[in-house]
């Protein structure tokens, strides 16, 4: 039987793979993600998954990200949903932040907010156990899962291992691996290809039939790729020049806000400088961290943060009267979180303002730490690119002219396409390979694996 089926494989985001397996005659089936495609893509409307004619008896999220895990409430209640403790915590913050937000047309923020509730749902939900140096594999009818972090720009990003039954084969079972979104040139992924060897073969003791792993890289070859500690080092030296810096990140990608909060740190030594962030979200998105991530690490634990915009005076033993957060901000230099939108256009105008008032010494510059897909109006070949966010392109574009400089310094959440071959060769498929979250699922036949394996791609 053919256990892997994959829908929307042939674009980034949007992908949902189904593994099947057999008891008693009687198909089973568990599906891997349910999001739904990025702004930009070809498909203006996502599929429907047939629920009641292929029912799943489960579905297992990878990571938080909307393009893996936004449509949730189109699944049938009955369905249970598997993820990552912490991933989980951060899409309720997300909906619940959403939900919340007064500018939100009145039915689209109850939405938000009933998502909340299915996620806080301890009958539906069900999150993975870290027990013994690993997380507790899950046991449902026909399946066995173990699931295996990864690097990536979300936090709690998994793979999974899929032994599913087949009574067709001599084991008894078909073995798959999903690798999820992926990366190994964060700061934990250099140990994917040894969890490989000691986890997914059990040092040569397990074969896989199967992998189905992500290609987002192969449409983007010639992007220049650091890594998250060389990212942190280019953004240490910027801000030791730059006193009054604003950023553009994302709230979930905890690696990257790791390192420019690490870079702000190190670059204002002897005093500490603060990272502001735009909204109450996003203080509760630092805060799950530290408290989640930062057990294991101290580049994840965030202490000097606050809300930017805040009109609380500040008080200080060494000061004779309180600051404001504008005076403090330009006493002692700041890394602030803004999002490249007209109602925040007011904080880079007020620097600029103090600037040529000669309050302070520096003009603002902005850091720009997103994909730059999103800035560019022709991708590599010349044609349109569907990601392209021209209100954002303006915004950057109107702070040039004012002045501001505009630094961009970014690392993909995305395997390099030297990592995906070494993964490929790694896992050693037996049976099947299928590229999935990319444009270019054709091109895996060029990377450099080995030749057998070539016959095994989708
Ligand atoms: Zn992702």
């Amino acid at each position: 039987m053919e256990h892997v089926k994959i829908y929307q494989g042939n674009q980034i985001g949007g992908c949902v793979t189904v593994i099947s397996s057999m008891i008693n005659g009687e198909i089973h089936r568990i599906m891997v993600d349910y999001g739904s495609s990025l702004p930009g893509s070809d498909n203006e409307k996502d599929f429907d998954y047939p629920w009641d004619d292929e029912p799943v008896d489960a579905v297992f999220f990878t990571h938080y990200h909307g393009d893996h895990a936004g449509r949730i409430m189109e699944i049938p209640s009955s369905v249970p949903l598997y993820m990552g403790p912490v991933a989980r915590q951060a899409m309720i913050n997300i909906q619940e932040a959403l939900g919340n937000n007064t500018h939100m047309p009145k039915e689209e923020a109850e939405l938000h907010l009933k998502e909340a509730l299915v996620l806080k749902d301890d009958r539906r939900v069900r999150t993975f156990e870290w027990k013994n140096k690993r997380y507790r594999p899950i046991e449902i009818p026909g399946f066995r899962i173990e699931p295996y972090s990864v690097d990536h720009s979300a936090y709690d990003a998994y793979m999974f291992l899929v032994e599913a039954d087949d009574p067709e084969r001599t084991s008894g079972k078909y073995i798959t691996v999903h690798t999820g979104d992926f990366r190994a040139h964060g700061r934990r992924g250099h140990r994917m290809l040894d969890v490989i060897d000691f986890y997914i073969h059990k040092r040569g003791k397990r074969k896989v039939d199967a992998l189905v792993i992500e290609g987002t890289m192969m449409s983007r070859p010639d992007e220049k790729v650091l890594s998250e500690p060389q990212m942190q080092m280019e953004a240490y030296k910027y801000l030791s020049e730059h006193k009054y810096a604003f950023l553009v990140c994302s709230s979930t990608n905890v690696d990257s806000l790791a390192s420019f909060y690490r870079a702000a740190q190190t670059a204002a030594i002897p005093y500490s400088r603060y990272m502001f962030v735009y909204n109450e979200y996003f203080m509760k998105q630092l805060e799950l961290y530290t408290k989640t991530a930062g057990r294991f690490s101290d580049v994840y634990r965030f202490f000097r943060i606050a809300r930017l915009g805040s009109e609380k005076l500040l008080h200080h033993k060494k000061w004779d009267k309180p600051k404001s957060q504008r005076e403090f901000m330009e006493d002692y230099g700041f890394l602030a979180v803004i999002k490249p939108e007209n109602y925040h256009e007011h904080f880079i105008d007020e620097f600029m303002e103090a600037y040529k008032e000669k309050r302070i010494d520096q003009k603002p510059v902005i850091i720009y730490s997103m994909w730059e897909g999103y800035l560019q109006p022709k991708n590599s070949r010349g044609e349109d690119n569907k990601a392209f966010n021209k209100k954002w392109y303006e915004f950057f574009k109107r702070q040039e002219a004012k002045g501001v400089e505009v630094k961009h310094l970014h690392t993909s959440g995305h395997a390099t396409t030297e990592m995906l071959a070494k993964v490929i060769d790694k896992i050693d498929p037996q049976d099947k390979i299928y590229p999935m979250h990319t444009e270019k699922a054709d091109e895996f036949i060029k990377l450099e694996i080995k030749e057998e394996l070539k016959k095994r791609i989708r």
